[in-house]
């Protein structure tokens, strides 16, 4: 029979083992380096002068990544990215000031395989049209 001293160290592995196993990297879904032909980039126009872009690749006709981006027009001209979701790095997330600013990145779903893409696409594109409606101040 094991003594009180090694029971606790017994069990103390037992902890560091089930530690190792929840921290072990999981297989995240990545979309393979695409062939620009499978690159579709689709701009909407907005009443109010704002552009919804979708960027989307397809492998074998079917999604396999898409970023949808609002970008307002600048006062000194060109165009400025104000809230966007894709879904490269195995996650599905939202870039809540525009991708280039720091830490504005939140995950909202691990990506397994690409049907978790195709599935994340509709809540993606109402996400970008929300907040869009809730935040454009340029509405006419
Ligand atoms: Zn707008």
């Amino acid at each position: 029979m094991a003594r009180k001293g090694d029971r606790h160290r017994t069990a103390k592995q037992a902890k560091a083992q089930a530690a190792v196993v929840l921290a072990a990297p999981v297989d995240l879904y990545l979309a393979p380096s695409p062939h620009p032909m499978d690159v579709h980039e689709q701009p909407l126009q907005l009443p109010c002068g704002c552009r919804i872009i979708q960027r989307l690749q397809f492998e074998r006709k079917a999604l396999a990544y898409f970023a949808i981006v609002w970008v307002a027009r600048e006062p000194l001209g060109g165009w400025e990215e104000q809230y966007s979701c894709d879904t490269a790095h195995g996650y599905f997330h939202e870039h809540v000031h525009g991708h280039r600013r720091a830490r504005d990145r939140n995950d909202l779903r691990p990506l397994y395989t690409h049907v978790d893409v195709q599935e994340c696409y509709d809540e993606g594109y109402d996400l970008v049209q929300n907040r869009h409606d809730r935040d454009c101040r340029r509405e006419s």
